[in-house]
């Protein structure tokens, strides 16, 4: 049976960690996958999740299955958190929520309910995007296309292009947008660019899916939901792929949402229904620990005051280093102007870098980035910036 099967290529982003860890030079620096570190270096459990698990640990008295789509309470705060517990979305009673897997997970089902009840055939995809989304959705099945987002040349969104590029778009088509902290660009529509992207994808009847991977880690956690809740504005029906991997740093418990937004509280029902059955198939039921940790956080104020800053800490922080990032490559006096850097949002820089000059920084320097020259800016710490800087400047004069 298995003798046909062909070796599938390393992920390009997980196999780039192995390849990290292989790596014996003690200088090394990886700024390969998307995980948050201090400027220690570490990736550590948030203080507001372990004061959670002790919690948890004291009051739970059952490892019993969870409902289908988790509880009702974890559904309800992931709602307030992405729409504002004061939002018409929520009044009128029209947004369901499933708990997922991670925003993978969440993404995933949410593909699976698209093709399953033939909601729609085909998603646009931001060109360049998480390498993880073609696969997702078309393991699903469903077909996948490009738009364009980011431009080489001005170091900036494409806004003209997407725009152009999404009015190829057929009525009934799906487009996928980065809610915030647009991975691997770090660019964001602004304001004025998300109210006429949101008018526009309603007037091409497309259905807007939003991967919501880094609430917290642009602007804020309420101010990174404005290009969702603009879009609320003028289209009906949205679905939004939570996850809370990064901005709890629950990485490895896998937690993440799906919610679906309806025009009315009776077709909401109906929709959740089908969502339910898409969860059933997959993973027949929900893990609890990370639903369990995010519930206890939300619905604690102590514990939710302390998270808010636990997130601006790491937000601030990831900032400060593209700040010096910057600072220390012009004032090394490098061929390029990296000032673009610091227009970018989240975890994710790209540093223009060519395919070539990243293989030099990996093999010369043992400076791990995705070949695309995506940075993740979290591995940048004061330790080894001043190294990754002189690199940069080297391998520019090459
Ligand atoms: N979407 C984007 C844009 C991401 O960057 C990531 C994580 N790298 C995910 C989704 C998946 O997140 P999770 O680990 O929660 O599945």
């Amino acid at each position: 049976f298995f003798e046909k099967i062909v070796a599938a290529p390393a992920d390009p982003i997980l196999g780039l960690t192995e390849e990290f860890k292989n790596d014996p030079r003690t200088d090394k620096i990886n700024l390969g996958v998307g995980i948050y570190k201090t400027n220690e270096g570490v990736t550590p459990i948030l203080k507001c999740v372990k004061k959670a698990e002790e919690i948890i640990l004291k009051e739970e008295t059952t490892k019993s299955y969870l409902p289908i789509v988790g509880t009702p309470e974890y559904g309800k705060l992931v709602r307030e958190l992405v729409f504002g517990a004061d939002s018409e979305v929520i009044a009128s009673d029209r947004a369901r929520t499933t708990q997922a897997p991670g925003g993978t997970g969440a993404l995933r089902v949410g593909a699976d309910f698209l093709k399953q009840q033939n909601v729609t055939g085909k998603i646009w995809i931001s060109d360049p995007t998480w390498a993880n989304h073609f696969q997702v959705f078309g393991k699903a099945g469903l077909e996948t296309a490009k738009y364009r987002y980011y431009d080489k040349n001005t170091r900036a969104l494409d806004f003209e292009g997407m725009k152009a590029d999404l009015k190829n778009a057929k009525a009934g088509d799906a487009v996928l947008l980065h809610a915030c902290c647009h991975n691997p660009s770090g660019m964001d529509p602004n304001a004025a660019q998300w109210e006429e992207l949101a008018k526009l994808v309603a007037e091409l009847k497309l259905l807007p899916f939003f991967d919501f991977a880094y609430q917290g880690f642009g602007n804020g956690i309420e101010e990174d939901a404005f290009g969702i809740r603009t879009f609320l504005k003028y289209n009906k029906e949205v679905l939004v792929a939570s996850s809370f991997s990064k901005n709890f740093g629950l990485y490895n418990e896998r937690i993440g949402a799906l919610t679906v937004v309806s025009a009315d509280k009776e077709t909401a029902d109906r929709v959740f229904s089908q969502v339910k059955i898409a969860v059933r198939a997959n993973i027949s039921n929900p893990p609890a620990h990370g639903a369990k940790i995010v519930t206890t956080v939300l619905s604690n104020p102590e514990l939710r005051a302390e998270w808010v800053a636990e997130v601006a800490e790491m937000r601030d922080r990831i900032k400060n280093m593209r700040e010096l990032f910057v600072s220390k490559l012009n004032s090394l006096g490098c061929a390029v102007d990296f000032s673009f850097i610091n227009t970018q949002y989240g975890m994710f820089s790209f540093s223009g870098l060519s395919p070539e000059q990243v293989a030099t920084l990996k093999k010369d320097y043992g400076i791990y980035m995705v070949g695309n020259g995506r940075i993740s800016v979290a591995g940048i710490t004061t330790s080894n910036i001043d190294a990754l800087c002189k690199a940069i400047y080297e391998v520019l004069q090459k």
